[in-house]
């Protein structure tokens, strides 16, 4: 079958792999679509995994199932599913609390074990979640969007007025979404670029010019402020536009050497919630139940469905502009 393959660190290419052997409590997925994720770019690169190569790259994918091992139950040939990436231990000290996602020795389809961007990929039953009719291209939406939604239950956006997304990335545009979905019924991204603002106005959300004056304007008003940049000074800005009792959210990955100050005073005293979020945990359902609702906005932000040979180069080179979530389509 036809693979993409990181070889080695900073090394990829197209390559012919055996059909994948299935074990018991294993299921085969025929690939249909495979989301493009700047993880896959840090996986390649050593920033994100255990840089355990060879490995297929995608982890956020769809497909059918071809053929299940022994003892599996749940799902059978035939059946249309989407994957689970996460791999977590199930007893160590996050794990037992239910936070699978901070498992300490996480690991994952597409980062420390073969994924999606292949014709064909063996992956646990528990990893499996039926997806019914849903179009694959949109069901392959369902991993970033449970990162998003186990990011928005760090915070309270109960009585949340309205919202500010810095970042109009296609994960940004998926928080945008999914915040609007959620119930806030003012919801606003910031970006710098002018082509991004004016999809943004496609998608039924306020776009915002990222300007120092703006930005002024806005100060200690907005109830949810999201970062879906990681850039540290942006994130530093996000302390001004916050309202009294609201909430920031540290959705984009900065550098891990990064600082930035805040005044611990205003935390106190305006009373803010600081959260992070990383990965999703178990949130696949939840995303499925959100697409059914606001997919139709979601799906626009699928801007280039390519063969894997095509996957292959955007994977290795520099990238050109214009474009949102990349996919690659199988089928
Ligand atoms: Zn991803
Ligand atoms: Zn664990």
């Amino acid at each position: 079958m036809k693979a993409i393959v990181y070889n080695s660190l900073g090394s990829l290419g197209l390559s012919d792999l055996e059909m994948p052997a299935l074990a018991s409590g294993m299921v085969r997925v025929k690939t249909a679509a495979c989301g493009l994720c700047h993880t896959d770019i840090d996986v390649l690169h050593g920033r994100y995994g255990n840089s355990s190569f060879p490995v297929v790259p995608g982890h956020e994918y769809s497909g059918i199932v071809e053929e299940v091992g022994e003892a599996v139950t749940s799902v059978s040939a035939g059946d249309r599913v989407v994957v689970d990436p996460n791999i977590s231990c199930g007893h160590c000290r996050a794990c037992r609390r239910g936070l699978r996602n901070l498992c300490e020795t996480l690991q994952a389809y597409g980062v420390t074990t073969n994924g999606g961007f292949a014709e064909h990929s063996v992956v646990s039953e528990a990893n499996i979640v039926p997806i019914g009719d849903m179009p694959f291209n949109l069901a392959a939406l369902a991993e970033p969007l449970g990162c998003v939604l186990n990011g928005i239950g760090e915070i309270e956006t109960k009585g949340a007025a309205n919202a500010v997304v810095v970042g109009a990335g296609p994960i940004g545009l998926l928080m945008a979404l999914a915040l609007k979905d959620a119930g806030i019924p003012d919801v606003s991204v910031v970006d710098i670029d002018e082509g991004r603002l004016d999809f943004v106005r496609t998608l039924g959300l306020n776009a915002i010019l990222s300007a120092p004056d703006t930005l002024a304007s806005m100060e200690r008003s907005v109830d949810v402020v999201v970062d879906a940049t990681g850039v540290p000074a942006v994130v530093e800005g996000l302390f001004n536009l916050v309202a009294n009792g609201g909430n920031v959210l540290f959705f984009g990955v900065c550098p891990p050497d990064s600082r930035i100050s805040i005044s611990p005073f205003d935390i106190f005293r305006r009373q803010i919630r600081v959260a992070g979020a990383h990965s999703l945990n178990h949130n696949i359902p939840e995303a499925l139940a959100v697409l059914r609702r606001s997919g139709e906005a979601m799906s626009k932000i699928i801007s280039h469905e390519l063969p894997l040979s095509d996957i292959a180069s955007y994977l290795d080179g520099p990238h050109g502009g214009g474009s949102m979530k990349v996919q690659y389509k199988a089928f």
